[in-house]
């Protein structure tokens, strides 16, 4: 695919995407980033769920994050909380409110019906083509602990290489900043 093509197409999926979800934000009285933040906390592992993920994630300005924390937190739709072992480090973690809105969003109804086949496919395609670019950028991959090179599976769930904790089926689903590719 030429470089123009795939420019058009990631430009017109994204702005069909954005629309769709600043429609679901806008009928909670949320702007599109923070309905996007919510979203990435609701999906955010305990490593992850914190300003500096969020920075890093969305490519924002501290200072948006900031104010973009503020309301959510605000609304009674996220609760922060100091690290355990680092008091300045601060944890995001979604209300049951802010989890009912953040699944309105997350899968975006946009993408509910693509046909299974086309899916398989298509997720394949699009998981190479973003994995290439992050790597070229030195960018985080963001990735699920079944795709990480440091993750010893266990069970239903597993266990951490990096940070040596155990990890539930359901923090192996979530995504994590520090996230390594498997080879
Ligand atoms: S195994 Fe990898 S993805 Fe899972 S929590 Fe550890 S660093 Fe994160």
């Amino acid at each position: 695919m030429t470089a123009t093509r795939l420019h058009l197409l990631t430009e017109r999926l994204s702005s069909l995407f954005r629309a769709e979800v600043r429609h679901i934000a806008s009928e909670h009285g949320l702007k599109l980033v923070q309905l996007e933040a919510l979203v990435f906390l609701s999906m955010a592992n305990r490593y992850s769920d914190t300003p500096a993920s969020l920075t890093e994630y969305f490519g924002l300005t501290k200072g948006t994050v900031s104010q973009t924390l503020k309301v959510l937190e605000r609304d009674g739709l996220i609760e922060k909380r100091p690290d355990d072992s680092d008091g300045r480090v601060q944890h995001c973690g979604v209300t049951k409110r802010g989890q009912e809105i953040a699944a309105e969003a997350f899968p975006a109804p946009l993408f509910t019906d693509v046909p299974a086949r086309e899916d398989a496919a298509l997720t394949r395609a699009l998981e190479q083509l973003l994995r290439r670019l992050q790597q070229r950028n030195a960018l985080r991959s963001f990735g699920q602990c079944r795709g990480c090179r440091l993750f010893e599976a266990r069970g239903t769930g597993g266990r951490c290489g990096l940070t040596h904790e155990l990890l539930s089926k359901l923090d192996t689903q979530k995504i994590c900043r520090e996230h390594e590719e498997a080879p």
